[in-house]
């Protein structure tokens, strides 16, 4: 665990950290500002695949982030470039929405509808009948089965959430026996990744993010300094309870900013 002002890169889970649906939680705007105009890396990574990194790129900057392409990462991509160094050139079923088809597409990913060696599914706004139809009959037939992240849910707001890829591999590990290895948080691949695009050792990253199961998870298990937020899902007495205890905990961003400019003598 490194002291806040020593970090130098930051990774931001969204929902719950720095909005919530459409709605900013208060000091978000100046913490990336001051951040990008400190020169201090940060990324917005989600667990989220149901969108592409275009997609997340104008999200952000409509918010009035400054954003580009180094500035995000998703479990959709984390997932691509996992199937690029673990399973180069196999042929893949995507259970996915139309922008990861995209995304798996970028990264030359082979996507077919006949005899896959690898089921992949996603956060699938689009699902159908057939789609799972097709996954469960893959998998049956023995296709690897992995998934982009375990989120059983995804909140719009802080009291509705809709169904994630969680559920909708527990439907299909319900039909076929079948559990799918996941890529996003808790598992630590996406710090790693990130250590390595940014060139900064684990140690010095920061993971924040509201989701003790998830986020700080990630974090503790990347050997991260995690950083939770009570603008979100988590309060004090959930971490009290909690196997996952974070290094740091803030009400919001807006008291991490005032704790860094604080080190930083600003
Ligand atoms: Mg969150």
């Amino acid at each position: 665990m490194k002291k806040i002002c020593d970090l130098q890169l930051f990774l931001l889970d969204m929902d719950g950290t720095l909005y919530w649906g459409d709605k900013l939680i208060e000091g978000a705007k100046d913490f990336i500002s001051f951040l990008d105009s400190g020169g201090i890396g940060y990324v917005f990574l989600t667990n989220n695949s149901s969108k592409g990194a275009q997609e997340y790129i104008k999200r952000m900057r409509d918010f009035g982030f400054p954003c580009t392409s180094r500035n995000v990462y998703t479990s959709g991509m984390a997932t691509a470039e996992f199937l690029n160094k673990n399973y180069k050139g196999q042929r893949v079923y995507l259970m996915g929405t139309e922008a990861l088809k995209r995304e798996f597409e970028d990264y030359n990913i082979i996507l077919t509808e006949q005899d896959p060696e690898i089921v992949v599914v996603g956060f699938d706004m689009e699902l159908s009948y057939s789609k799972i139809e097709k996954a469960c009959s893959f998998l049956q037939s023995g296709a690897k089965f992995i998934a982009t992240h375990p989120d059983t849910v995804c909140p719009i707001d802080k009291y509705r959430s809709i169904p994630d890829c969680g559920s909708m591999c527990a439907m299909i590990t319900a039909a076929t026996g079948r559990i799918p290895e996941f890529i996003g948080k808790p598992k630590r691949t996406m710090i790693d990744q990130m250590s390595i695009k940014w060139n900064v050792p684990n140690e010095s990253i920061a993971m924040v993010g509201d989701r003790l199961y998830t986020d700080i998870a990630a974090g503790i298990s990347a050997e991260a300094t995690s950083i939770c937020v009570l603008s979100g899902e988590t309060n004090e007495e959930d971490i009290a309870s909690s196997k996952w205890k974070p290094d740091y905990v803030f009400p919001s961003v807006k008291e991490l900013l005032e704790e860094l400019k604080a080190g930083l003598g600003e």
